[in-house]
């Protein structure tokens, strides 16, 4: 018997039939002799249409209202999955964010889990209930609805696997696991049967949906195995064939570059003509900082005579009004330029680390491939690259071959 936690992401859920498949896999688990919690998402495109209603109102909004309208996805999903656990006689119970007492700070639109009181959920275990939990959600100290940010409901399974000491965190999604590029824009992708922790931290901060980035850093931080499976494929149950993230050392082979990871979420901002002194740069991020906006990619440079300086940075496509106008309240009459039609290509792989020529190789095929290259930014297993958006599947795509992760076929 183990102790698991089982999350279906949006479109594992995303009418009455998808959810009475998940029932169907949610009754495997508790007839093999499982203990269960589930943790689900809304169904595929509430939360774009609820995020869509927030800015129909206006561009720039109270985020804990936001977090109010964008919270109940999930409550109609978890009534309606216990509802069809009920029907194959599983007991099973719906819970809000708040009453699991999953505590957040209050960073509204993207609060970060401080604590999940166990006592209710322990409880239902032992009564052999399934504990159906809407993820995505929390509640803050002060006792107002909070979420976690877009694709949290990972985050908050991990979070719940983390709390039970859980012997697996399964999140079901609709691939059948963790892939070398997005598979719905590289067909020759291929499935990544064990990943690392610190790749799949490093591909999901560069923008690979599959696994939101705090779920993976939970996931580290608390030790929770986690394994990434379909929905739709294969038998009942878990034993199917999906990704496993793993320990480093748990990989006997290192491929140079395990995947290529594309991001259309990110916009650039580039402030002109700026004074070259010190305190600038740190007044800039200090001020997005202050809103909550998280900077990205950032390169500086300097004019000719050595006096003024361009800034140049990416922020999400959702922080990037909002970066405006503190920017245009912070540096008035300074010329900012944004664009949205930028999308950022990575590649990441812990074999980096002992091969020379990966970013050398990348820029030469983005060049044959007549792509030109915005910014650059490397960490120890990643290098990144910021490109017009229309390049996006074709550098996705050459990338792939070049570095010989395509399958056979
Ligand atoms: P869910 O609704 O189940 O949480 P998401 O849409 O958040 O699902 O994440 C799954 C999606 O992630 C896939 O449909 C796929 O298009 C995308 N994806 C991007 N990069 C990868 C990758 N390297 N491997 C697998 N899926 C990826
Ligand atoms: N429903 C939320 C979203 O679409 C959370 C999630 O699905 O993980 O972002
Ligand atoms: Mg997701």
């Amino acid at each position: 018997m183990s102790l698991l936690v089982l999350k279906f992401g949006g479109t594992s859920v995303a009418d009455i039939p998808a959810i009475e498949n998940v029932a169907d896999k949610v009754a495997a688990e508790v007839k093999g002799g499982h203990k269960v919690s589930v943790v689900v998402s809304a169904m595929a495109g509430v939360t774009d249409q609820l995020v869509a209603y927030c800015s129909e109102i206006s561009q720039i909004y109270d985020a804990r209202e936001y977090d109010t309208v964008v919270a109940i996805g999930e409550q109609a999903t978890s009534g309606l999955l216990a509802l069809a656990l009920q029907k194959r006689g599983i007991p099973a119970r719906s819970w809000m964010g708040w009453q699991m007492n999953i505590i957040t700070d209050e960073a509204h639109g993207k609060a970060r889990i401080q604590s999940i009181e166990l006592n209710a959920l322990r409880e239902s275990l032992m009564k052999g209930d399934v504990a159906v939990i809407a993820g995505f959600q929390g509640v803050t100290s002060e006792g107002r609805i909070s979420t976690l940010g877009r694709g949290g409901s990972d985050t908050s399974a991990v979070a719940v696997a983390a709390a039970l000491r859980a012997d697996r965190c399964d999140i079901y999604t609709d691939v059948q696991g963790v892939y070398t590029a997005d598979p719905r824009i590289v067909k020759l992708a291929r499935r990544i049967d064990k990943i690392s922790y610190e790749e799949m931290l490093e591909m999901a901060s560069v923008g690979a949906k599959v696994l939101q980035t705090r779920s993976v850093e939970l996931a580290i931080k608390e030790k929770v195995p986690v394994q990434v499976l379909s929905s739709f494929e294969g038998d009942l149950g878990s034993d199917l064939n999906g990704t496993l993230v793993v320990d480093e050392e748990v990989i006997l082979e290192q491929e140079m570059v395990s995947s290529i990871t594309h991001s259309r979420d990110e916009a650039k901002v580039t402030l002109r003509n700026l004074s070259d002194m010190p305190g600038v740069a740190a007044k800039v991020f200090g001020s997005l900082a202050d809103a909550s906006i998280n900077v990205d990619m950032i390169v500086q440079n300097l004019s000719s005579d050595h006096k003024k300086t361009d800034i140049t940075f990416t922020v999400l496509r959702s922080d990037m009004l909002k970066a405006l106008d503190v920017l245009k309240t912070k540096f008035p009459g300074t010329m900012i330029e944004s664009s949205e039609d930028v999308a950022k290509i990575s590649v990441v792989g812990i074999g980096m680390r002992s091969y020379a020529g990966v970013a050398q190789k990348m820029f030469m095929t983005l060049a044959e491939n007549g792509i030109n290259i915005q910014v650059i930014t490397t960490s120890e297993i990643k290098v990144s690259v910021l490109i017009l958006d229309e390049y996006t599947e074709l550098a996705v795509r050459s990338l792939h071959t070049a570095y010989g992760l395509d399958r056979e076929g």
